[in-house]
């Protein structure tokens, strides 16, 4: 873990080059929003962030989610809190209580889940889906052959408030073509908002058209334990 101030030093750097590929690439087009990822790290690592005045952040497991956020949110009410990991079904209903973004809708289970936990908590959380651009069979995600006709279930069907896509590239892959396969795919079902790019390749993403872009470890370090 980096020290604070060096934790917001980063944070405005990226921020920075956020800006810098934007107005390079996207001009005219409206700034990408930086999800800070804070997975892993406590609220003590967090709080200069939001004190810096950033307030939209990302965690990856619910349970996590919920050790931390409740205090911040009540200190800091403007957060907007995105889920960028797996869920479960049966942690639905914690997810939708404690977030604000979900965007990992991968599957019509969990898609339908989210429309009734949503419907019973008075809540319209805007939602994306998961894209798993390059086919692997071990990780989450809609193929991308099967976007289109998944899209139009959660919006017909359920009545899902999708507001775009996600991807996180294999590792091994150059990410650019993955990001404009995302682009292609926003396009064609008229989603507006792209969530791709990490810490190793926000640039490119905004390059391509990121609307959200997720970014942890180049803001607080290394995590050490699991990803
Ligand atoms: C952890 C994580 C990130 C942030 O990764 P970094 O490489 O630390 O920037 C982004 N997206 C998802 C889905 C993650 O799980």
């Amino acid at each position: 873990m980096t020290s604070p101030q060096n934790t917001v030093a980063q944070f405005f750097l990226i921020r920075d080059r956020i800006a810098q590929s934007h107005k390079l690439f996207q001009p005219g087009t409206s700034l990408p929003t930086l999800i800070v990822v804070s997975k892993q790290f406590d609220a003590t690592a967090i709080r200069p962030v939001l004190e810096a005045g950033h307030r939209c952040f990302g965690e990856n497991r619910v349970q996590e989610a919920q050790g931390k956020w409740p205090e911040l949110k009540k200190l800091f009410p403007d957060i907007s809190l995105h889920l960028i990991g797996p869920l479960q079904t049966n942690k639905v209903k914690d997810a939708v209580a404690i977030f604000d973004v979900i965007e990992t809708v991968d599957r019509p289970k969990l898609a339908k889940s989210l429309a009734e936990e949503m419907h019973k908590q008075g809540k319209s959380l805007p939602c994306f889906i998961q894209v798993n651009t390059g086919e692997e069979p071990q990780k989450a995600g809609i193929s991308p052959s099967e976007t289109e006709a998944f899209i139009h279930y959660c919006r017909e069907d359920l009545h899902l408030p999708i507001v775009g896509l996600m991807c996180i590239p294999p590792v091994d892959d150059e990410p650019a073509p993955h990001f404009a396969l995302l682009r292609t795919l926003a396009e064609k079902t008229g989603l507006k908002e792209l969530s791709m790019g990490m810490s190793a390749d926000y640039e490119i993403a905004v390059a391509l058209g990121a609307t959200y872009v997720r970014v942890g470890s180049a803001i607080f370090g290394d995590r050490n334990v699991y990803t």
